[in-house]
């Protein structure tokens, strides 16, 4: 599957806004937007105001980028959701929030959601006993994930555990951090997902 190999900071710059991609330097003065308030490029500090058809693609943009989705990918999942019973764009972010690394991340096991992947396509990790190497693997309620016993050691598991206690995990998980593993307890609603977006534009984008 193919995927953004390029500067994640670069994403952020390109939004306007801190969509926290990586991990612990996103809290810090190092962030890139706070140090440069203005997308990337030649053209970065002379960009005009956006057309109703750039403010729906840009939040669209922004989703993708956050969850680190291609584009087929996303559009798949957009229809996927717009079959599904409910409001599409809660929906299509209620699917994101199922995938095996978006869950590996909020349950602390990764410090972003690229990381999350790297270890899961590494097999570290299990779902209901059986290893699963699908980063975008996608959980339903009840679903055990578990680290398998011999990758309890990882350096960089263990750290991302000991700040996620301090952090606290979402209401829709459960951890059990002595034992590396969680629990996808149940779908989010989308007053949970705290992300801030404006998901009615991107169904708005792809109605047209
Ligand atoms: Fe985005 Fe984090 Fe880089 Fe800041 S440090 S620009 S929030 S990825």
């Amino acid at each position: 599957m193919a995927r953004y190999r390029g500067p994640l900071c670069k994403l952020c710059r390109r939004e306007g806004e801190k969509l926290f991609l990586k991990g612990n330097r996103c809290y810090t003065e190092k962030c890139s937007v706070e140090r440069r308030k203005y997308a990337p490029g030649q053209h970065g500090q002379g960009r005009g105001k956006l057309s109703d058809y750039g403010i729906q693609l840009r939040e669209k943009q922004k989703v993708r980028r956050i969850y680190g989705v291609m584009e087929n990918q996303f559009r798949i999942y957009f229809h996927k959701a717009s079959r599904m019973k409910g409001i599409t764009g809660e929906v299509l972010l209620q699917l994101l929030e199922r995938r095996l690394d978006t869950v590996v991340f909020r349950m602390g096991f990764a410090l972003n959601r690229r990381e999350a992947r790297l270890i899961i396509k590494h097999r570290h990790f299990l779902v209901n006993g059986r290893i699963t190497d699908i980063p975008s693997y996608l959980l339903t309620p009840g679903n055990i994930i578990e680290v398998i016993e011999t990758s309890r050691q990882i350096q960089s598991i263990n750290e991302s555990l000991s700040i996620a206690e301090h952090r606290g995990i979402p209401s829709w998980l459960e951890l059990d951090i002595k034992n590396y593993r969680g629990k996808f307890v149940r779908i989010p609603t989308r007053d949970e997902i705290q992300l801030p977006v404006q998901e009615q534009l991107i169904v708005e984008l792809y109605s047209k």
